[in-house]
């Protein structure tokens, strides 16, 4: 069995499981490996209902004495029940809009009943309660259960049956030797990967993240390396000189450049026109206007005669830059051709595109990873620039100029990491750091709130509505979970629907529907077809839809400040006032406090310096930020410690390490879409 090998080699996984391991990203057994649980469940033991605690959750072994009842409040279909613990002690069962129960909770039935308990009007109420036999129940108490991000169909135990078979049958070499090891106080890399999933401890569960983290960012770090050490051999075989046509393109936008705009291009002109291949980041805040930078250079590169291409993270966001891009173009009067490529395009589609790249024919080219993938050769490439995303490694880059010359490369992240932090992370290449917001923006205004305000926000969304904006409203998961108790996309779209009324229309948006189905999606909200959109967070960083004035945010405390405050700055784009709401359902002071923080500021580089702060090591499993940055597990602010563990072991790597570090890097390199 090779770590490469797809998980189907596994037994027990036919085509139907593997169909739902790949929804969830994992394709080769080594992606198995990496698909660490979002947490640890210690099922509480079992108590009797005068015990029970307001803050967390409660399991009670109870019987119910009736048959369910069914009401409706408002849009909400409400499923109640009343049970009696052992003592014959009341409690209330309650149910949001899930019918579908009611046939299961029949008088008499005995089950453990899991959940937070709320005092309401007749009493105490045990709202959204999980269930399990007694004896399934009780194996469980008192060992950590991996909590996995699954999806409907895959289940906890299915997984982890999966992981237990590959821990078996492989070794991987550790490139850390014993000595090395114990002076960074990490455990080995197999031993990690066991325990990462099945921890005796909590501690042997932080010391397992952090042999990860580290390993993802010691070899972002080595690549990042490779790519300076590749530029500088190659020297400049695009020399640009400052273009008239950028100049024509800037007169003819509707605004000015800020100042950090203005210093960002002078950076990147500077590079171009330089005797060295440009290796640019340039970080601003969400919103503060990097893409016309972007255009800015590319069209720079196009009138120097050479091909200039935008590499986006999702479909969503290629398309949206094109249509922005196409707009300036024809505005100012410039003649170059620009073609979108991305994976869900036609065939004949896309092999019109790589006729006109290969030709030279295109000049400025947007997409997405299909410009890697689908065999795409330039004449001259000569720009590369990657929006939102870090994960562009030397071979990538290779690919994308074909092996010809090396082109300049931009990479643009709206991830306000400490400065600190960056200037580690990405030690090797030259930043350039926009503080700067457009003018004219009104501050969004923030509130911070828990569930009992829920509806009047709902209320608020519909009032905004009706007055001819748009509503975002986030929730963590995609589906129900059987882990977790927070909102997910497609039971909220339902309740929400409810509430607003036939008038107002609510669409839903996922990282795992396919990408045609999410473009005609955000296509829709853009046209206005859709005025509250449902959806999870990781889709669509960075677009832009002015129209949109208000954000929910819903289990806000499952994100860190930093991920929130990106989320937040898809509204407050355009001349309408913008209005933020974070529903704090932790019910937790100290939680509620550090959400507080967002209201206090709309600065991403300062929000990012007090999470870092507030985050020390303690809070490992609490939130994690690793997607954000393109890590699968690492955390830039959580992780902090084993960014400058592996930096400073950069200092004295030897050939041998690295020899290893590839080797362990070829299980890493899948790209998945
Ligand atoms: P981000 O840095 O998050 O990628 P964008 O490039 O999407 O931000 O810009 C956000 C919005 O601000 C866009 O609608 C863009 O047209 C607008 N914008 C960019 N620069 C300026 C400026 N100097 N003045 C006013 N609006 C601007
Ligand atoms: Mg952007």
């Amino acid at each position: 069995m090779q770590l490469t090998d797809d998980i189907s080699v596994l037994n027990g996984i036919g085509g139907k499981t593997s169909a739902l391991f790949h929804k969830v990203g994992v394709f080769s057994l080594w992606d198995l490996l990496m698909y660490v649980p979002r947490g640890y469940d210690r099922f509480p033991e079992l108590i009797l209902i005068p015990d029970v605690s307001l803050e967390e959750d409660n399991a009670i072994l109870l019987t119910l004495c009736s048959d369910p009842k069914t009401v409706r409040a408002g849009r909400l279909n409400i499923l109640t029940v009343d049970a009696a613990d052992r003592k014959g002690n009341r409690i209330k069962l309650k149910w949001f809009n899930s019918l579908f129960l009611k046939k299961m909770l029949k008088k008499g039935l005995t089950k453990v009943f899991l959940g937070r308990v709320k005092i309401g009007r007749e009493g105490k109420e045990l709202l959204q309660p999980r269930f399990f036999n007694r004896d399934e129940y009780e194996e469980m108490t008192g060992v950590l259960q991996p909590v996995y991000p699954l999806t409907k169909g895959l289940t906890g135990k299915t997984v982890s049956k999966a992981v237990h078979q590959v821990l078996d049958k492989t070794g991987i070499p550790d490139f850390l030797t014993e000595e090395e090891r114990d002076e960074l106080g990490l455990p080995e890399l197999n031993e990690a990967i066991r325990t990462v999933h099945f921890p005796a401890s909590g501690e042997e569960a932080r010391l397992s993240v952090k042999r990860i983290a580290f390993n993802e960012f010691l070899l972002f770090m080595l690549k990042i390396r490779e790519l300076k050490n590749n530029n500088e051999k190659a020297g400049n075989s695009f020399r640009m000189i400052e273009s008239a046509a950028a100049k024509r393109l800037r007169e003819s936008l509707p605004f000015s450049l800020t100042p950090s705009q203005e210093k960002g291009l002078k950076d990147i002109i500077s590079d171009l026109s330089s005797e060295k291949t440009m290796n640019r980041l340039l970080q601003g805040d969400v919103g503060s206007g990097k893409t016309i930078v972007a255009f800015l250079a590319m069209v720079t590169a196009a009138e120097n005669g050479y091909q200039a291409a935008l590499m986006a993270p999702t479909e969503v966001l290629a398309a949206q830059h094109m249509e922005k891009l196409k707009g300036l173009l024809n505005k100012a009067g410039l003649p170059y051709k620009a073609v979108l490529l991305t994976g869900s395009l036609r065939a004949s589609e896309k092999s019109q595109a790589r006729e006109e790249i290969a030709s030279g024919e295109a000049k400025l080219i947007i997409g997405t990873h299909a410009l890697i993938q689908e065999s795409v050769e330039f004449k001259n490439l000569a720009l590369a620039v990657t929006d939102e995303q870090h994960r562009f490694g030397v071979k990538q880059r290779e690919k994308l100029s074909g092996n010809k010359a090396i082109p300049h490369t931009l990479v643009m992240s709206a991830t306000p990491i400490p400065r600190t932090l960056a200037i580690i992370l990405y030690g090797d290449l030259d930043i350039s750091v926009m503080d700067g917001m457009p003018a004219l923006r009104k501050p969004i205004k923030n509130c911070v709130v828990g569930p009992e305000y829920r509806e009047k926000g709902w209320s608020f969304i519909s009032k905004e509505v009706k007055n001819g904006r748009q509503a975002y409203v986030i929730c963590p998961l995609v589906e129900e979970s059987e882990a977790l108790n927070c909102e997910n996309v497609a039971d909220y779209a339902g309740k929400l629907k409810a509430f607003l009324g036939e008038e107002i229309r609510v669409g839903s948006l996922h990282g795992r529907m396919n990408s045609r189905d999410k473009n005609d999606i955000m296509d829709a909200f853009k046209r206005r077809e859709i005025d509250v959109l449902v959806s999870t967070t990781v889709v669509e960083v960075g677009v832009d839809v002015p129209n949109a004035t208000v954000m929910m945010i819903e289990n806000a405390e499952r994100f860190g400040l930093s991920a929130l405050h990106q989320i937040r700055g898809r509204i407050g784009r355009g001349e309408n006032q913008g209005y933020c709401i974070f529903m704090d359902t932790s019910g937790k002071e100290e939680e509620n406090r550090r959400l507080k923080i967002l209201n206090g500021s709309n600065d991403g580089f300062k929000i990012a310096d007090e999470d870092l702060k507030l985050r020390g090591a303690g809070d490992l499993f609490g939130i994690r930020q690793s997607g954000e940055m393109g890590f699968k597990i690492a955390d830039i602010y959580g992780d902090a410690d084993m960014l400058k563990a592996a930096a400073g072991f950069m200092g004295h790597i030897n050939e041998t390490t690295i020899g290893k570090i590839e080797e362990y890097e070829r299980l890493e390199s899948r790209i998945v879409l």
